[in-house]
């Protein structure tokens, strides 16, 4: 069994849903997860601001927008004067609801709901499409079987369970078309897997099912060695190892979610990633084989916030590392990089709903200062240690750019700094030409 993701631009548009019709009619247990079409949850987002804003003058605008957007598809998409009349039926019924909501009574479980329509309209138009090309499928629901606990991270045996219970009422069926993104929360309210979560999901469902590979289908040709949307002559890599993807991943690299390599590597899972305008292209294989030694690629995480506690004691009394990093748990603030020396630690956060709570507590143990709009650059390779140089070749590459925090060592395949945002494009450009003019001649061979 496969578990292949088509992302925002590969649903896109009629056109597109059609290619990814011809990709999944082929013999093979599969589940097909989807985002919303492009464009569409941003657009949600809008509307859902908009009420929380009790401006429903705003909001009705922009659901007419998007209603326009899908009346245009689904005329292309559909070819039969039924499904025409089933396609508008269904966003009846979905704009209805978007419609039906009160500014006065709105609060961010509503704007949940709201955010869960992309998915919902776009696996029931794409299960449509393929039932009129009678390509046989089954359409089941997210929210039957993805959930989260109370502290927001994926309920795996609720998942596996509740999947497993999902497909066993169909024995016989090969296709099976499921919402990316949209999932339970412990309450049982509606609710997501944060920005970009389909890729998540598909990670969360190939790896409770022990899936033969898990596939993301995208628009571009794999994971490139930076940020192609800062970067000219990017390339991409033909393998990663899974702790190498995290890493990029993590620290920014928008073509998978941040957290969407540990379920499949915690059940070896191999992970593919493919152009969905260029399917033949080899994409990038992501697996538990170390990959070639050498740096393979930078990313940029934005939003950063440099947090810098001096201790008030002359010394760093036992313990006052401890007791800042409580603070941090204690507001589930996950830190994402430390630099400490004798009487001070400096720690950066992405997080910054409970910055003021952190900011009081922290006072009680020093002197607290902040800085906002910060960015960490991390590259990912091979780094070790008895490998001279690697470091080297990093920091002449940045010798024009201010650096805030450094950090090196924590793991033997990733090395990071902070710099402030306003150098973001500078920096990457600066490593990119730094550090691989030699691949990138091979790469274009
Ligand atoms: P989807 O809608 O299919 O989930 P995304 O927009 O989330 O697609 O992710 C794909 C985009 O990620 C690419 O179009 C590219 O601009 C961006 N991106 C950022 N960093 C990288 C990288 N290192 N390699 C490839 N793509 C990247
Ligand atoms: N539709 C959601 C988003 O735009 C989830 C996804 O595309 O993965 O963030
Ligand atoms: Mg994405």
């Amino acid at each position: 069994m496969k578990v292949l993701k088509f992302g925002g631009t590969s649903v896109g548009s009629a056109e597109r849903m059609e290619s990814v019709a011809k990709l999944v009619n082929h013999p093979g247990h599969k589940i097909v997860v989807l985002s919303a079409m492009s464009g569409t949850t941003d657009q949600l987002v809008k509307i859902a601001e908009a009420f929380l804003e009790q401006l429903p003058e705003k909001a009705f605008p922009l659901i007419k927008e998007l209603e326009t957007k899908y009346k245009a598809t689904i005329d292309k998409l559909f070819k039969s004067k039924e499904y025409k009349k089933k396609g508008e039926e269904v966003l009846a019924e979905h704009f209805e609801l978007l419609r039906s909501f009160k500014p006065n009574v709105f609060t961010r479980k509503e704007e949940r709901i709201i955010l869960a329509e992309g998915e919902l309209l776009s696996t029931t138009l794409f299960h449509y499409y393929l039932e009129e090309q009678e390509i046989p499928a089954v359409l089941f629901p997210a929210l039957s079987f993805m959930r989260i606990n109370e502290d927001g991270e994926p309920d795996h045996d609720y998942i596996e369970e509740h999947l497993k219970k999902e497909l066993e009422k169909y024995p016989h069926a090969e296709l099976f078309i499921t919402q990316g993104y949209i999932c339970r929360n412990s309450f049982g309210q509606v609710d997501n897997l944060k920005r970009g979560g389909s890729d998540y999901t598909a990670s969360l469902i190939g790896a409770v099912l022990d899936a033969e590979e898990i596939q993301i289908w995208t628009d571009i040709d794999g994971m490139h060695n930076s940020d192609p949307r800062y970067v000219p002559d990017t390339f991409p890599i033909a393998k990663l190892s899974f702790d190498e993807a995290s890493e990029l991943a993590y620290f920014g690299a928008k073509i998978l979610h941040p957290s969407c390599i540990r379920p499949a590597q915690k059940r070896n899972v191999p992970v593919r990633l493919l152009n969905t305008m260029q399917p033949d292209a080899p994409g990038t294989l992501i697996s538990q084989d170390a990959s070639d030694d050498d740096i393979k690629a930078v990313a940029a995480k934005d939003n950063i916030t440099v947090i810098k506690i001096k201790s008030t004691q002359m010394l760093m009394a036992y313990g006052f590392m401890r007791s800042v990093f409580e603070v941090f748990e204690r507001y589930k603030t996950p830190i994402d990089m430390v630099a400490t020396s004798e009487v001070s630690i400096s720690l950066t956060i992405d997080d910054t709903t409970h910055l003021e709570d952190i900011m009081k507590e922290l006072k009680k143990y020093g002197t607290v200062s902040v800085d906002m709009d910060q960015i960490i650059i991390c590259v990912v390779g091979d780094f070790l240690a008895h490998k001279p140089g690697c470091a080297f070749r990093i920091f002449e590459t940045l010798k024009e750019i201010p650096i805030t925090m450094i950090s090196y060592g924590g793991s033997k395949i990733n090395i990071s700094v902070i710099i402030n945002g306003i150098y973001k494009k500078a920096a990457l450009m600066a490593l990119s030409k730094g550090l691989f003019p030699k691949v990138k001649a091979t790469a274009n061979k």
